[in-house]
């Protein structure tokens, strides 16, 4: 081996040696880097922090190479003093999860090993621990199915896609004409959508909302309306704006009189199974076919972590493929398992591997005690919000960890000037680097949908105690983006912006 390409492997005897200098490396700059940020996220906005990630990388494909270790400590120092760190109690925007370190630490073992879950000789040992972990989470979901099974995916957006494929094929060997007709929430995630429109699916059926969860009558009148033919209800349980559960009781009753079929999307509240205390929240899943569950979300796994559960194996037959060179008949009749027909793609991680870590390091009441953490969290969140004259819940039950809430000065305003100073606290509190929250639209207690800062409270140890300063933060940027808002202005500018603020605090109060 020539200088050059020595220590170039990961694998093998020698390569866990050569990974431990690197990773030396790779964590004291994750560790710098931390502390030089400071806070959830960079402060000064893209422009700034595309500048400095840039002078930060150099060239990214030089002629001569700079070497290993000068390559990682420039750009993980790059991409970590520019990250929005979910591990940051102040970075609430998304499901957007901190991952556990005994799924990362599992991922640096499977991405040194490499398998790919296409075929039994590229993964021999990873097929195995993919059974066992599909099969937990099969009976997790379905534990009275007789044979559930599920696969691995690369999230929500492809397990929605896949279920909607078994969906549109059992519809075209099935009885009725016509092709799948997809029904689903106006609360529904838009891969529900964009999965009816990549399968060549007519548009899906819209069913209005109340209160952020599928109006059963409304949906009764949808399905009578079409008629007969095969038909896919889609409801979510936890909702991606509010974490609303839809009635998945009553859907499922009415799913059945109707002869259709019920697929959930449990991508956000799934991992509420884990919970005895808060699994009751779902029930009615076990009426469904197929269910998305994610563990990149309340699961603290890093992405991707996917699952699709079905109730029967045998579901999943429209998945099956051969090809020579991965699943050959004399070879699978020889005993290679087959692992072609578990994914709608071909190489594929062992994402399984740190899931299976992480369940048999924490155990199901570990997972519970995490999953509790949120939900109680987001509850004591909500009273600290409520007891703040300056601020205002949407009224309501808080959706599993997500709390939506808004200034009152923004209230005072007209609708839309009311609405641009929430969407301007979120930016100006980006801007800074100071918090990252989201943004939704939802339904006030008025009936009308108003814009809502959104917390998603997915850190499995932080208190609410540590989420207070971001009210405190909230309430002065509202003040000074109403009094910008009140003096016409056009709500891009800075609110004023950090700590560096050079105008007289503004405290006058537009009262209504
Ligand atoms: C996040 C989410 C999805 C999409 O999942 P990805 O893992 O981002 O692909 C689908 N449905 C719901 C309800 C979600 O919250």
């Amino acid at each position: 081996m020539s200088a050059g390409t020595e220590g170039l492997l990961a694998g093998g005897v020698h390569g866990p040696g050569h990974l431990r200098a690197l990773t030396a490396t790779v964590l004291d700059t994750l560790e710098t880097a931390a502390r030089a940020r400071g806070g959830p996220l960079p402060a000064g906005g893209p422009e700034a922090v595309a500048r400095r990630t840039r002078a930060l990388c150099g060239p990214v494909l030089p002629e001569e190479g700079v070497g290993a270790e000068a390559a990682l400590t420039d750009l993980v120092r790059a991409v970590a003093e520019g990250a929005a760190d979910p591990a940051d109690p102040a970075c609430v925007a998304h499901l957007h999860c901190p991952p556990l370190a005994v799924a990362v630490a599992a991922e640096l073992a499977g991405a040194a090993l490499n398998p790919s879950m296409d075929s039994w000789d590229q993964a021999p040992a990873a097929g195995v621990i993919e059974e066992l972990t599909t099969a937990a989470l099969a009976r997790l979901i379905h534990p009275a199915a007789l044979a559930p099974d599920a696969l691995i995916t690369s999230g929500g957006t492809e397990s929605n896609c896949v279920a909607l494929l078994l969906a549109r094929e059992r519809a075209a060997a099935g009885p009725h004409d016509g092709p799948l007709r997809v029904v689903t929430g106006a609360n529904a995630h838009h891969s529900v959508h964009r999965a009816a429109w990549m399968l060549g699916l007519p548009a899906p059926a819209t069913v209005p909302c109340h209160d952020g969860r599928i109006d059963p009558a409304a949906l009764d009148r949808t399905l009578a309306g079409l008629g007969g033919g095969p038909v896919l209800v889609v409801a979510t349980a936890g909702t991606t704006d509010e974490g609303r559960i839809d009635p998945l009781p009553e859907i499922a009753r009415i799913v059945g009189r109707y002869g259709a079929e019920l697929h959930v999307d449990a991508a956000y509240g799934g991992p509420l199974l884990f919970s005895e205390r808060l699994a009751p929240r779902l029930a009615g899943l076990e009426h469904a076919v197929s269910v998305t569950f994610d563990l990149h979300k309340l699961g603290w796994q890093p992405v991707a972590a996917g699952v699709l559960a079905v109730a029967d194996t045998a579901l999943l037959a429209p998945l099956s493929l051969r090809t020579d060179y991965l699943n050959a008949d004399d070879d699978t009749e020889a005993g290679l398992p087959d692992l072609l027909g578990r994914s709608i793609r071909t190489t594929r991680r062992p994402d399984a591997l740190k899931i299976a870590a992480t369940f048999r390091a924490l155990g199901r009441r570990g997972l519970s005690e995490l999953v509790e953490h949120c939900v109680s969290t987001a509850e004591e969140f909500g009273r600290a919000v409520d007891a703040r004259p300056a601020l205002r819940r949407r009224p309501g039950e808080i959706g599993i960890s997500t709390v939506l809430f808004r200034p009152v000065v923004a209230d005072a305003l007209e609708p839309e000037a009311g609405d641009a100073v929430v969407a301007e606290v979120r930016r100006a509190l980006l801007m800074d680097g100071r918090a990252v929250l989201g943004r939704a639209v939802a339904e006030d207690g008025d009936g009308r949908h108003r814009l809502w800062l959104k917390a998603t409270l997915l850190h499995p140890v932080a208190a609410s105690a540590d989420l207070l300063p971001l009210l405190d933060l909230v309430t002065e940027t509202a003040e000074r983006a109403a009094a910008e808002e009140g003096r016409g202005g056009d709500g891009s500018g800075r609110g004023g912006g950090g700590g560096g603020d050079t105008g007289a605090p503004v405290t006058e109060r537009l009262s209504p």
